[in-house]
């Protein structure tokens, strides 16, 4: 078995981390199957990092064997909801333990800097466990009149063995909203984190195995969607999965899903998010929410604020503070104590959004600020905005998933909302005004599953996420997520209705 050592001698942090790279199934980190591995890449330089374990189909029957036994037997209706608290929220105690080190392999593996990923992914990943450890002793069905001779009751039953698939983009705290409600209702655990960027997810397997949960309760395959993903979403014995990434993979999940056991699915796909700034808004402010709109987490957001709506009596005095606030951003280094944004997260992600800027230049918009490649290793691109778009062209269409923004004019109210409709995703959404009338009556009529009122990408465990739309189907996070976990069994007991 490999282990993964790097010290990390940063301006941000310097400490060192050391962890096996092998799959984590029933308690023990063992090799794929056939004993093949997955190049890990530092997107900073474009240099292999290291590499780890490759799973295959085989090891998800292994995997989905292991959940099973114990669902049965240690976990699932074993374990009283108190017991898997307990285990949660020593979970979230051991992350925070090693807060550091996990924002510092987050900004290694991602690109995105060590800044952020301790104020927001680490923090937010943390606290979601925490959030879901409170809950998982607060599982409860209700009571239903019916007849005085029946007692009838509901219990919110876990399923059995989820599957979970998870993107690059937000790694950690990907896999806190999806195990943390999977976990604090008893149900196992059999989690693919993305290709590209695994290693915290690998070095949360020692956390977890050192909270304490019991073997088969929770197991990461580390391997390609193609396959692993493929085998999870297809398999007869998962009673569910839960998908985060792209809109087409989405779809194929959903087919695999249908075309096996019928399982259950939750999706949380890409957006395309209207930012509506109107004339009455706070100018300065909306200026600096829109720039973190569409810029944090280098445009990587599934809620990224890639459409800004501008109304046109503000719109020249807007554009030119936004600009000089994109221009004012740092692009570099993770490590950094002064970058905003580090590369993107690969090869593949750099090429497909230069792209984009390629195709915006080329259907006629103009670009206002950046466009280029930054720098000549690693995939870092400057931030930049478009103008002159039209509703048809790709880059105020399709989602880039990049830092790349279209700031777009319009007139009134009624334009507005149409045009910010005018998508098939429904993600998140953003209103700027000082009138609430108006901020609020807009935000009601935007199909999405967030509306932001004078801020944009704020959340929170205890409030839902998910999408209108092509965007996905189910909420994440708060009270609602744990629905997508439970299943509802209703008990009739006769207490003296005679049958003749
Ligand atoms: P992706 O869809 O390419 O991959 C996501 C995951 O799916 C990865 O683990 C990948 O290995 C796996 N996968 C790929 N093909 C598969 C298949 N055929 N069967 C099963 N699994 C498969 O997405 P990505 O590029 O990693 O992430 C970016 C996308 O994720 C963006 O579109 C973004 O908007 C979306 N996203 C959405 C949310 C949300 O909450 N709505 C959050 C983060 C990211």
């Amino acid at each position: 078995m490999s282990t993964f050592t790097y010290e990390f001698d940063t301006p941000s942090f310097k400490g060192k981390t050391s962890f096996n790279t092998g799959l984590y199934i029933n308690g023990k980190w063992v090799e794929g199957s056939d004993q093949t591995y997955i190049d890990v890449v530092n997107p900073s330089t474009g240099k292999t990092i290291t590499k780890v374990s490759e799973a295959t189909p085989k090891d998800v029957d292994i995997a989905v064997g292991a959940a099973k036994t114990a669902f049965a037997t240690t976990w699932g209706l074993n374990t009283p909801g108190a017991a898997r608290a307990k285990l949660l929220a020593k979970l979230a105690q051991i992350m925070e333990d090693h807060q550091q080190e996990l924002a510092a392999l987050e900004a290694l593996d991602n690109g995105k800097t060590f800044n952020w990923a301790m104020d927001v992914d680490t923090t937010f990943a943390i606290d979601t466990i925490r959030y879901y450890s409170g809950w998982a002793d607060k599982i409860h069905g209700q009571v239903q009149e019916t007849d005085e001779r029946k007692l009838t009751y509901t219990r919110h039953e876990p399923l059995g063995v989820v599957g979970q698939i998870i993107p690059w983009n937000f790694p950690l705290l990907m896999m806190s909203w999806k195990i943390g409600p999977a976990l604090a209702t008893g149900n196992c655990v059999i989690l693919k984190p993305s290709e590209f960027t695994p290693l915290t997810a690998i070095r949360m397997c020692e956390f977890i195995h050192e909270a304490g949960f019991p073997p088969g309760s929770f197991n990461l395959l580390t391997g390609y969607g193609p396959t692993v993903g493929n085998a999870i979403s297809s398999h007869m014995k998962i009673e569910k999965v839960a998908f985060t990434g792209s809109t087409l993979v989405g779809r194929k999940i959903m087919e695999a899903a249908a075309k096996s056991n019928l399982k259950d699915v939750t999706l949380e796909l890409g957006g395309k998010s209207p930012n509506i700034i109107f004339d009455d808004a706070d100018l300065d402010q909306a200026v600096n929410w829109a720039a973190h709109g569409i810029y944090w987490n280098h445009g990587q957001a599934c809620c990224a604020g890639s459409r800004i709506f501008v109304q046109s009596g503000i719109y020249d005095e807007f554009l030119k503070k936004f600009t000089d606030k994109t221009r004012s951003l740092k692009v570099g280094d993770p490590f950094a104590t002064d970058s905003y944004q580090g590369p993107q997260v690969s090869e593949i992600q750099y090429d497909r959004i230069m792209d984009f800027i390629k195709s915006g230049k080329e259907q006629g918009a103009t670009v206002h600020f950046g466009g280029e490649r930054h720098g000549t290793e690693g995939y870092f691109i400057q931030p930049t905005i478009f103008t002159d778009t039209t509703p048809d062209m790709k880059i105020v269409q399709e989602e880039i998933f990049g830092p790349v923004g279209v700031v777009i004019k319009f007139e009134d109210d009624e334009d507005v909302i149409r045009q910010a409709n005018d998508t098939t995703y429904g993600l998140a959404s953003a209103v700027f005004s000082q009138n609430i009338n108006r901020a609020l009556k807009t935000a009601h009529r935007l199909q999405a599953g967030t509306a932001w009122v004078n801020c944009v990408n704020q959340l929170h465990s205890n409030v839902p996420f998910g999408g209108y739309k092509q965007s996905g189907i189910g909420r994440e996070l708060g009270e609602y997520a744990l629905k997508n976990y439970t299943a509802v069994k209703a008990v009739h007991v006769n207490l003296g209705h005679i049958m003749d």
